[in-house]
């Protein structure tokens, strides 16, 4: 399979075409970005530890009957996905207060929520992706009750199985965010990525942040942060 013309570029993917029907091909940079793009770096080999964390994940959420877009993977930092179209809800799934809901609400970082908190947010850069819910969805024409149901029932499976997998690595899952597509067929399918950009996971014993928040703090450490995620969930 090879790559064709570049249709998109994110803050930290490329998508290219493909040679083969149906399938795009996604290349992870090392670029990191915080606050909307206002804030922008680099985190050296975070595309190859990316690509890698984010396809061991989903092939394991696959094994729990979860349908991702991922097809295979083709090098370090490139991976084959079905091509869909990305449905503009970013989905945040908490388990611990923590970052944007912390600052909103006035919750200490750190302390563990009552139930787990499902989050909908408009996906729009230039309105800096707002918070929405389920009716303002349907209203603009985001996604339709029913698709809303399908990813909210994913969201909550897929918190529960990634919980307990992170936790047998030392992990503490304190909140992430999911995307999701519809195939050709309106089939709804995990999309984007799972991995140290997009959930904040804390060493679950001296709570120590393994996440991007070293970079959008300026706490230093981030690739080591990085790479010590992939050396727990593959054993390297
Ligand atoms: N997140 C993300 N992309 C976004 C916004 C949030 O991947 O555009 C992830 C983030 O890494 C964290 C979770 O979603 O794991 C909740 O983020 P929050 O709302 O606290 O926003 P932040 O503090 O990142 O601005």
């Amino acid at each position: 399979m090879k790559k064709t013309e570049l249709m998109y570029e994110g803050k930290a993917k490329r998508v290219y075409a493909s040679d083969a029907d149906g399938i795009c091909i996604v290349d992870y940079k090392d670029d990191a970005t915080a606050f909307n793009g206002l804030k922008k770096g680099t985190i050296a080999g975070k595309g190859a530890i990316n690509n890698r964390v984010s396809n061991h994940i989903m092939a394991m959420l696959e094994t729990h009957g979860i349908p991702t877009h991922v097809v295979e993977q083709l090098s370090d930092t490139a991976t084959a996905v079905y091509r869909v179209e990305i449905v503009p809800v970013e989905v945040i799934v908490r388990n611990i207060a923590a970052g944007s809901l912390s600052k909103k609400l006035g919750i200490p970082e750190g302390q563990a929520l009552k139930c787990t908190v499902l989050e909908f947010c408009y996906k729009n850069d230039a309105l800096d992706d707002p918070m929405i819910n389920e009716t303002h969805a349907i209203a603009m024409g985001l996604a339709t009750k029913e698709e809303l149901d399908i990813i909210s029932g994913y969201a909550l499976r897929i918190n529960d199985i990634l919980r307990a997998f992170f936790l047998e690595h030392g992990i503490e899952l304190v909140d992430f965010k999911l995307e999701f597509g519809r195939k050709p067929d309106g089939t709804i399918i995990l999309a984007d990525e799972i991995s140290p950009d997009t959930c904040r996971f804390w060493d679950s014993v001296t709570h120590e942040k393994l996440d991007k928040d070293r970079f959008r703090r300026d706490m230093g450490g981030a690739e080591d942060a990085y790479n010590e995620v992939l050396r727990r969930l593959m054993g390297e």
